[in-house]
């Protein structure tokens, strides 16, 4: 293996992940990064592993999904989780991290692993005639000239439309206004809560229905990925839809009057410093005018500074379903992988994930073993499976209950999860225990060069 190379094009989460990994592991990697010669409307720094949008890795609790794919992802070793870890933000039962301090010290890892190289270039086409690895992790916003060759490679491509939130400095908040608390008083105070009547609701809704939006080439609301919907869309299905989504103030006790507000805004520390703050679920594709207007008639907000404003963005995957094998290489040309978000897998935790299980089959491939597919009962395992397999028009997927194999159990849903979680779990270590050697060295040196 030593004088194997294996390219990796995109240095986000995946990218980052399979080199880590890789790496570790005795395998030489070239890592190729197109920024900063070339941008994106979603990046804003030279940095590896940027977080595009919000700064949560979501939940850790094992009745949730994502909680579960990353108490797996822990058992296996993850570089990038160990990393989040270390520059989490209190968020509550979510692990949060400080997004610059995280990107740092990936971005540092790769560059203080000396069996990687950094190839700062975009990567417009990939030689396919000699017998080296490729994988593409070139993520939701592939650059468009590498995504034109991948078309014709893959024979098409989808996309749909995402948004980000904005982010506010901490010292334009009017903490009088505000106050702090976690939804049902589970957590360490980690949010702040702009509360608002009925009066300041009706009014704020209205405004922001009306509000100008961006005009997007090409945007179909169809289109529109249903776990980031922009603010202004949720609002205009109904005036009660914001309250019942992300303006919900269900257990968001004010300290003040004893009471839940009409409707709350939750600002969610962005640093560990705090001096920034990002609105939770304020995802907009507002004109950047109207977003200081808007954001502004929340109360403690009257004089927000924006730090950064919230964009839409379109996202393209392949039809991974159409021309993927079980290991995420291409069908057709078996030195091709994919993983991350241009796979069609949606979400921080998944990119991490999926990062991990091609590093992992590769480990294995190069080392002289068969590829494999982890347990149905994982999550990791049901996620890849759900994508590769699934019929008909492909929807980018994150880790949900539902694409596990059912479990033969009665009780509230809450019980059945948590079986489903232990059941999950107890199969991955089984898994681990059954890998022998191999992926036990993979495992440890993983947690050594952490
Ligand atoms: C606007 C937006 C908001 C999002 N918000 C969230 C969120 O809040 N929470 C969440 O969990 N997920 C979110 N996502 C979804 C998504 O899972 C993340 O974007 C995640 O970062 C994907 O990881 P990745 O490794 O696949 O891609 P990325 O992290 O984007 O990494 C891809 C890398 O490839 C580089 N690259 C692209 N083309 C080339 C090329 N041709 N040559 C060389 N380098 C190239 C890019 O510069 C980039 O560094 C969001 C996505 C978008 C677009």
């Amino acid at each position: 293996m030593r004088d194997t190379y294996v390219h990796v094009v995109g240095g986000g989460l995946a990218g980052s992940e399979i080199a880590l990994q890789l790496a570790s592991r005795g395998i030489h990697v070239v890592l190729h990064e197109m920024r900063p010669m070339e941008v994106t409307k979603v990046h804003t720094s030279a940095m590896f592993a940027e977080l595009v949008c919000s700064n949560s890795l979501k939940s850790n609790d094992l009745s949730n999904a994502e909680g579960l794919l990353k108490e797996e992802l822990r058992m296996l070793g993850s570089k990038l989780l160990q990393i989040a870890e270390k520059c989490a933000v209190p968020a509550g039962k979510s692990l949060a991290v400080d997004r610059k301090r995280f990107s740092e010290m990936v971005s540092e890892a790769l560059w203080n692993e000396n069996r990687i190289i950094i190839r700062r270039e975009l990567i417009e086409q990939i030689p396919l005639e000699d017998n080296t690895l490729w994988v593409i992790a070139t993520g939701p916003v592939t650059h468009r000239r590498f995504a034109g060759w991948l078309q014709k490679l893959t024979g098409g491509f989808l996309h749909f439309f995402d948004a980000v939130s904005p982010i506010i400095y901490a010292d334009s908040i009017d903490m009088q206004k505000v106050y702090v608390a976690d939804r049902y008083g589970k957590g360490s105070g980690d949010y702040l809560n702009c509360p608002m009547n009925e009066e300041e609701y009706e009014i704020f809704w209205k405004e922001l229905v009306n509000a100008e939006t961006v005009e997007v080439h090409d945007f179909d609301k169809g289109l529109l990925f249903e776990r980031c919907q922009p603010i202004e869309e949720i609002a205009r299905s109904g005036k009660d839809a914001l309250r019942y989504g992300p303006l919900k103030p269900v257990g968001l006790l004010d300290p003040r009057t004893g009471k839940e507000p009409y409707a709350v805004v939750q600002l969610r520390k962005e640093n560990r410093e705090g001096t920034l703050y990002s609105l939770v679920g304020f995802q907009t594709r507002l004109r950047w005018k109207e977003q200081k207007r808007i954001i502004r008639l929340i109360p403690g907000l009257e004089k927000a500074e924006i730090a950064r404003y919230g964009v839409i963005h379109k996202n393209v995957y392949i039809e991974a379903n159409r021309v993927l094998d079980d290991f995420l290489r291409l069908r057709k040309h078996k030195k091709l992988f994919f993983a991350g978000q241009v796979a069609g897998f949606e979400g921080y935790v998944s990119a991490i994930a999926t990062g991990l299980f091609v590093a992992f089959n590769i480990y294995r491939s190069l080392s002289g073993q068969d590829m494999t597919s982890f347990p149905r009962e994982t999550m990791l395992g049901s996620l890849v499976n759900a994508v590769v397999h699934h019929e008909g028009t492909l929807k980018p997927m994150y880790a949900n209950f539902g694409l596990l194999p059912p479990l033969a159990l009665r009780g509230s849903r809450l019980e059945k999860r948590l079986e489903m979680s232990k059941r999950a779990l107890s199969a991955i270590k089984e898994f681990l225990d059954s890998e022998g050697k191999a992926w036990q060295t993979f495992r440890s040196r993983s947690a050594l060069t952490s």
